[in-house]
């Protein structure tokens, strides 16, 4: 699946994307924010707070208390830096099991690396943060295996949705005009994981190549 790539000049861009971001989360999703200290890790945070309809002020970043919850008009967000956990199994102790159970939490994890093992990859959206100036932050986001991206729009589809893998009717009117100009082809590989999808073609985005 497509991976997005974006440059920011500015904490307050990140936010804003961030913020978008989080409209299209749903409970169960996990993110995995890479990147070193002072990337922005905790600004993206208070991005999905923002999106999750919570007052960005009360991100704080969780170093010492390992977990925070900010509670969203729909969604629960929580807010774990996992930088002082040498263990994956330090997670259990926050409860980690009854989070992944919970269809109503976003988990937004920073320092992800220091629980390998622990975060579902078919529910976890890798977003890598990279210094490349003092206000400017290059962003990569790895979507989940779960995420299906609209060939199209490049917006994220529910799995539920009538007009699967297309966002609407329109991206998918506008996705069969490309392929009778010749735009697409089928380049799509096949994830053994994954056999209910494998007939289906990977329809790449324009900007894919
Ligand atoms: P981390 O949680 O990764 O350690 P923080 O979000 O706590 O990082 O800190 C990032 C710092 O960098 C903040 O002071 C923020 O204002 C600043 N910053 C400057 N430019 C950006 C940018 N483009 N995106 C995010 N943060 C930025
Ligand atoms: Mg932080």
């Amino acid at each position: 699946m497509a991976e997005q790539h974006l440059e920011t000049n500015s904490a307050a861009e990140t936010e804003a994307w961030a913020q978008r971001l989080a409209m299209t989360l749903k409970g169960g999703d996990i993110l995995a924010l890479e990147g070193d200290l002072g990337a922005g890790k905790t600004t993206l945070v208070r991005g999905l707070a923002a999106g999750l309809g919570i007052k960005p002020s009360k991100v704080s970043s969780p170093t010492f208390a390992l977990m925070n919850e900010y509670e969203g008009s729909g969604q629960t967000l929580v807010h774990i830096d996992a930088y002082r956990m040498n263990d994956p199994e330090e997670l259990a102790g926050l409860g980690w099991d009854r989070l992944l159970e919970d269809t109503s939490v976003v988990v937004a994890v920073e320092w992800p690396s220091k629980v390998e093992g622990a975060l579902p990859p078919h529910r976890t959206t890798t977003i890598t943060l990279q210094h490349t100036g003092e206000n400017q932050r290059s962003i990569t986001l790895t979507p989940a295996r779960d995420w299906t991206t609209c060939p199209t729009t490049g917006k994220r589809v529910p799995p539920d949705s009538p007009t699967w893998p297309f966002i609407d009717g329109r991206a998918q009117l506008a996705d069969l005009h490309g392929w009778f100009v010749g735009k697409h082809r089928i380049s799509r590989p096949v994830d053994p994981e994954r056999d209910d999808l494998a007939d289906i073609p990977h329809v790449p985005n324009e900007d894919e190549g």
